[in-house]
């Protein structure tokens, strides 16, 4: 997928500031964060969205909560708590078209959300 920029993030043809890489995962810090720590954990293979999700995507689709799991350990958050968020489709608010899970923490969230 040559025109996705999270491809080109994870290529490194667009610089980011990774916090989390694994074989089938990245997650590096949002560009406009809405907390005090905004990660955005991806799969390192292009899929647009979630329901785009196949047969055989079970396991890094896993590995998203994993990294979320680990990172936010790293970033001690784990007992104080954190949100994971995936938009699907526009009226959700996603605006890049590959699949990415949002962990958000550092302050109190409110719900419903948005
Ligand atoms: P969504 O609206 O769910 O598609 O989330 C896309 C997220 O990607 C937004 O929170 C953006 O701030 C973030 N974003 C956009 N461009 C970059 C970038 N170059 N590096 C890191 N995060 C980005
Ligand atoms: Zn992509």
């Amino acid at each position: 997928m040559t025109d996705c920029l999270f491809c080109k993030i994870r290529d490194g043809e667009i610089p980011a500031d990774i916090v989390f890489e694994s074989d089938d995962v990245l997650a590096f810090n949002d560009v406009n964060p809405q907390a005090p720590i905004h990660i955005i954990i991806i799969p390192k293979k292009h899929i647009p969205t979630i329901n785009d999700v196949e047969d055989g995507d079970e396991s890094v689709m896993g590995k998203l909560f994993s990294a979320a799991k680990i990172i936010a350990g790293q970033k001690a958050v784990s007992d104080d708590g954190y949100r994971l968020v995936v938009n699907c489709n526009e009226k959700a608010g996603q605006t890049v078209f590959h699949i990415h899970m949002h962990l958000l923490a550092g302050r109190a969230m409110i719900w419903p959300p948005g």
